[in-house]
Formats: structure tokens, sequence, C-alpha cells
């Protein structure tokens, strides 16, 4: 018998409220499932807004184990796992393997799992070179940076593209993969005393300008710019804040430009000068990584993560910047409460 825990919630609200810790008995392996032991899950703002009902993903509430008389939804969406038993029947996995979650809102904040194996996705390789984190990290922000930066426009080595939230985990990866395929980034972030800190971290990562917000509306700005990009302006913007920060980004997209929104981290709505519609034909698109996940098929998935681990093991796509959640109540409670409270030291990861 295995005594599992998780941080489970049976009703919305402000996380350190509505989340429970949860310890109950790990249902038994039957023929056709597998049992996945935890290894490292992060904390996202989606699965912050998720508990605040705040997502257009519904929480799964689920028996979690038969002695159990409520049904309760495990939180987190992201992490890695291990399989450490499988059923008689089950083909595609086998003990050792590491896997990601095939769907979004399967609840990750637990130490195990009793499932079919369609419930979990087979990560394409053990590299040594992949750490834990990596692995536990690889599903949403590098596929989210991963799909914009590919499906939009056809950008060629040299390009520009200019991004907000430069220092979110997505920005991170955008900047990574962006040099990786010899692209150049624009790379606007919050203003903050320590700004040149985080100048330097990001440079380092291989951001070629960086920016700040508070910076970007201003003339002597458009020139600085200017003066960098000459007549190839950037023709993807990717959006994660909204506000100001989008409208000011957006007007620096040349003719024809994509723009776009995949995070409101602001919350404020975007505004738009009509100019940029009918002087500059920019298109405004939003993109969800779920979304993509669910109307591609596994092998497409998997070609994706293939391609994604390949940079990590080459050693182009390094881990986001984190820090370690315990795994007990009271941590897990107040590191989710902080999950979208901005000026972060970095990704928040449950280590089990
Ligand atoms: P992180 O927690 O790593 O980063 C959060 C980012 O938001 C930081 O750059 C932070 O900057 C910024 N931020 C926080 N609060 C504010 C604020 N009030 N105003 C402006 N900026 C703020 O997040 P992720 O990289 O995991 O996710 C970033 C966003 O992208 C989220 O909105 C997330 O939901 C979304 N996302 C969307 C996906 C999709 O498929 N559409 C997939 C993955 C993520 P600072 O240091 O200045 O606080």
């Amino acid at each position: 018998d295995i005594t599992a825990s998780a941080v489970v919630y049976s009703e919305y609200g402000q996380p350190s409220q509505v989340l429970k810790w949860h310890s109950y008995r790990l249902p038994g392996l039957t023929p056709t499932t597998v049992q996945v032991k935890f290894l490292a899950s992060p904390i996202n703002p989606a699965d912050v807004n998720m508990i605040q009902g705040a997502y257009p993903i519904k929480p799964t509430y689920q028996k979690l184990s038969l002695d159990d008389d409520k049904l309760l939804a495990v939180g987190g969406n992201e992490g890695v796992a291990q399989v450490i038993a499988v059923g008689d029947q089950v083909q595609d996995l086998k003990v050792g393997d590491q896997v990601v979650m095939a769907n979004t809102g399967y609840g990750t904040w637990r130490t195990h799992a009793t499932g079919p194996s369609s419930d979990f996705q087979l990560l394409p390789s053990n590299d040594k070179n992949v750490s834990m984190i990596q692995k536990a990290t690889i599903t949403v922000n590098p596929c989210t940076a991963y799909r914009m930066l590919k499906d939009f426009v056809k950008l060629n080595q040299g390009d520009y593209v200019i991004q907000n939230g430069g220092n979110s985990a997505v920005g991170q990866a955008v900047i990574e993969i962006a040099k990786a395929w010899g692209l150049k980034t624009i790379n606007v972030v919050r203003n903050r005393p320590d700004i040149d800190n985080l100048r330097k971290e990001l440079t380092e990562l291989g951001a070629t300008h960086v920016v700040t917000d508070e910076d970007l509306g201003k003339h002597e700005t458009r020139a600085l710019i200017k003066s960098w990009v000459g007549n190839s302006k950037p023709l993807l913007g990717l959006n994660c804040v909204g506000g100001k920060s989008a409208t000011d980004m957006a007007r620096y997209l040349g003719e024809n430009g994509q723009f776009v929104t995949y995070g409101a981290m602001s919350r404020k709505p975007l505004s738009l000068p009509a100019s940029l519609l009918i002087f500059k034909n920019i298109s405004f698109h939003g993109f969800w990584v779920s979304k993509w996940a669910e109307v591609h098929s596994k092998e497409d998935r998997y070609q994706m993560l293939e391609d994604v681990v390949g940079l990590m093991s080459q050693g182009k796509l390094g881990e986001p910047k984190w820090t370690q959640v315990k795994w007990d109540e009271e941590s897990m409670k107040t590191s989710v409460d902080r999950g979208i409270s901005g000026f972060a030291g970095g990704k928040q990861v449950v280590i089990f």
C-alpha cells in the first residue's frame, strides 16, 4: 500500500483559503493502469487562475481513493513523474520511464497517481543533460515559446522578434530558442530598482536588447530601436502582459507584422490604435498551448517535445530561473498565493 499526499480543493477562491492537504491510500494497480511517482511540479500562473475559478479549463473533481467520500480537484497542471508499476496489459510504458501529463487539468501537486497510460506522455529521452526542473516545466512554457516563434510568421536568420514579459519563464524560453535559431530579440521588462541585474541576466541568456516598459513609449527609445533594427522591423510581437505595454509594443511592428497575445499578466485590456490595422495591416492573434495540444496529434506533440529536448540536450535551452517550494501544507499555500503576484524570484517548483 502506498500512502499518497496531494494539495486539493473543492471550491474556488484564494488559494491559501481553499487549498487543503490530503493524505490517502493510492488506488491499486489494475491490468490496464500504471502507477507513477511525481518528481517535480511547478506552480504556474494558470494554476492559480484555475483555483480562483478564472480559467476556461475547469478542474476535474474525482475521488482520489476508495476511502474518500468527497470529490476533490488536485491543484497544478504540469510536472514530471516516473513510472513505478505497470499493469500486465500496458504496452506503451514501462517501469522507470519518465512521463509528463497528456492533458491539461490533470492535477500534478501530488506525490503519486494511478491511471490509464493515456493520462501520461512519455518524454522523448532520458538524457542526463536535461534536468528534472527542465522536464517538470517542459510542456507549458518552452512549448509555448517554440510554437509562437514557429507558427505565425516565417522568420529568417537575423530577423527581430519583440516581446514583453521578457523575464517570464515563457520569455526566457523565447530568448533562448530565438538565439538557437539565429533570431534577435528585443525584450521588454518592467522597470525595477535592480534593473541592471535583470538586464545582465537576460543578456547572458541570449537577449539581443532589453528595454524597460517605462522607456518603451519614449521618443528616445523609438530612435534607439530604429537604430538597432534599421529597415527590418520586427514582424512578430509576443504579448504576455496586455495594457499599455502591449499597445506600446505593437507600434514597433513592421508592415504585415503578427502580434500574438498569450498572457494578460497586467490584467488590463488590450487597446490598439486603428492605424496599426489600417496602414500597417498588422494582425492580432491569440495563442493557447492547451488548445494547440488538443487539436494536434500525439505525434505532432511528440515531435515538438523531441525538438525542445534536443535544444536542452545541446545546452541551448536551460532551466528557467526557479526557486524550490517545500512539499508541505504551509509552504504550498503561501507559494501558490504568491504565484501571480509579480516581481518574483523565478518559477516556483515543488520537488517531491
Ligand atoms: P512567470 O511567473 O514565469 O512570469 C510572470 C511574468 O509576468 C514576469 O515577466 C512578470 O514580470 C510579469 N508580471 C507579473 N505581474 C505583472 C503585472 N502586474 N504587470 C506586468 N507584468 C507582470 O510566468 P509564465 O512565463 O509561466 O507565464 C507568463 C504568462 O503567460 C502568464 O499569463 C501565463 O498564464 C501565460 N501563459 C500562457 C500560455 C498559453 O498557452 N497561452 C502558456 C504559458 C504561459 P515581473 O518580474 O516584472 O513581475
